[in-house]
């Protein structure tokens, strides 16, 4: 009897318990399910599909090298598994353990069958929680305790073989899928900067420690390549983070960005109490916030997707993220804040459209900090705390940065380049602010104050 190994985000051979446990019982059937349906409007977004059509492509040639291959099935997942269990004469299904809560629902679905392990996190994250045994809702004390989990386990070796059951079943083609956007194609600039698959994630995650030691000093730059840009591999399940840990050689020396990689854990930790966190505010008392909604703000937000809010480190970011499908962490912390605060626009909407644009789009790491950014989450931050975009972007040197994303500006001395309008050196092909920073100030506040 075959054994059926269900990959979801965890599309690699390396550091695969799942896919070690399976081979160890016999013949084993690898088969993905694209499921729309179960995420329901937490669907895998357009750049995404993107990538799981070349991830999904890689992990089939990496399985045919080994003279097995991957199976495609569309469908309802419990409802999928349960016939192709029947097709094959499986009994048995393994799986990596994820946190998304459709997954959980398929997970329940399936019972007995479903042999779940551990291997997409640093730590198992029902292990890590508080004194009373619940997860963690603010971060410092979640890596307080992550420490007595690490260092995580070494990473799992491919197995040997990977032996085939006597008779596939049949499966759709990727083709059949439409995952890569035709009319417009908006998807050209993603190769550029993208190779999916494992074999990049682990190249990446292997040349990694000649920079870890610098990240610290960089991270906060985003005229600099100063951090791993390993989060849509490791999103995808391309590469475990045990392997991005051990890779490092000297973990010691990297504490910087170790706690950033804890940073994935700790939110699908916050996951586990809050499933619903990407839709629902983690303090109730926000429900009451006066968002604005009106045509107003329905130009604003289209202003801010499209990097023509007249902020230049905001529409660099938007610009950035639209074509590469990726934003430089402390450029998404500005234009989070920058929507929620300074348009005050529900950072729903910025999380949906993060959703749809990101190829390391994740339920859990893009709600917690849309929710921490926003000051609506369990965390400790508050709404009243607004960043200053303009200064922002001189502290943190972004005159390259924006060089690159916003042409119009590509002229201006560094000194003038972060806010041209104060300047009077605004070119007329760049917009003026769609709203003065002390203006938007004075509006956060007062809609914030609203709730006492
Ligand atoms: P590095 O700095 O090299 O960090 C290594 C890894 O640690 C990352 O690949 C990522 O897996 C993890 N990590 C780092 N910072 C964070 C963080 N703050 N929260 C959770 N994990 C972290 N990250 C996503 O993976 N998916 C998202 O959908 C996402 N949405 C975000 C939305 C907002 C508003 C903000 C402010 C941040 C968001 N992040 C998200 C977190 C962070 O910006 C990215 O993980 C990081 O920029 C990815 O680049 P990197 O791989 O070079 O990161």
């Amino acid at each position: 009897q075959p054994t059926i190994l269900w990959l979801r985000q965890d599309l690699r051979l390396h550091d695969q318990p799942a896919l070690v446990a399976a081979a160890h019982e016999g013949a084993v059937i690898p088969v993905y399910i694209l499921d729309d349906a179960a995420a329901g409007s937490w669907a895998i977004g357009g750049a995404q599909r993107w990538w799981l059509h070349h991830s999904l492509t890689a992990l089939d040639e990496a399985l045919q090298a080994k003279h097995s291959r991957l199976i495609l099935r569309r469908g309802d997942t419990a409802a999928t598994l349960a016939s192709l269990m029947q097709e094959t004469g499986a009994t048995r299904i393994h799986a990596i353990r994820h946190y998304e809560p459709w997954w959980r629902e398929a997970e329940t679905a399936l019972g007995d069958a479903l042999e779940l392990h551990d291997g997409n996190h640093l730590a198992r994250l029902e292990d890590v929680t508080t004194g009373a045994g619940t997860p963690f809702k603010v971060f410092s004390s979640f890596w307080r305790a992550i420490q007595a989990h690490l260092p995580p386990p070494e990473p799992l070796p491919v197995p040997h073989t990977i032996a085939a059951p006597a008779h596939w079943p049949a499966s759709d083609t990727l083709t059949d899928w439409d995952l890569l956007p035709t009319a417009p194609d908006w998807s050209q600039g993603f190769a550029t900067d993208w190779t999916p698959g494992e074999a990049d994630a682990l190249a990446k995650a292997h040349d990694w420690h000649r920079d870890v030691a610098a990240y610290d000093r960089r991270r906060n730059l985003p005229s600099e390549e100063g951090t791993s840009r390993l989060s849509p591999h490791l999103h995808h399940g391309e590469v475990s983070p045990r392997t991005v840990y051990h890779a490092l050689r000297k973990p010691a020396e990297a504490a910087a960005f170790l706690r950033e990689l804890a940073w994935r854990d700790f939110t699908s930790g916050v996951l586990l109490a809050l499933p619903r966190y990407g839709d629902t505010n983690g303090r109730p008392k926000y429900d009451a916030l006066p968002w604005r909604k009106g045509a107003g703000a329905k130009a604003d937000l289209k202003a801010w997707q499209q990097g023509r809010t007249g902020y230049p480190i905001v529409d660099a970011g938007m610009r950035q993220l639209w074509t590469s499908g990726w934003m430089h962490n402390r450029v998404r912390m500005i234009t989070a804040s920058f929507l929620v605060k300074h348009l005050l626009i529900d950072w729903r909407e910025g999380e949906r459209w993060f959703w749809d644009c990101l190829v390391d789009a994740d339920y859990g790491n893009n709600a917690v900090n849309w929710q921490w950014i926003a000051g609506t989450g369990v965390d400790a931050n508050m709404f009243g705390r607004i960043m200053a975009p303009l200064s922002q972007s001189e502290k943190f040197d972004a005159a390259d940065y924006i060089r690159e994303w916003v042409p119009e500006l590509k002229d201006l001395p560094a000194a003038a380049i972060h806010d041209p309008d104060d300047h009077g050196v605004r070119p007329a092909a760049y917009p003026a602010k769609i709203i003065g920073h002390r203006e938007a100030r004075e509006r956060a506040l007062a809609a914030a104050a609203t709730l006492r």
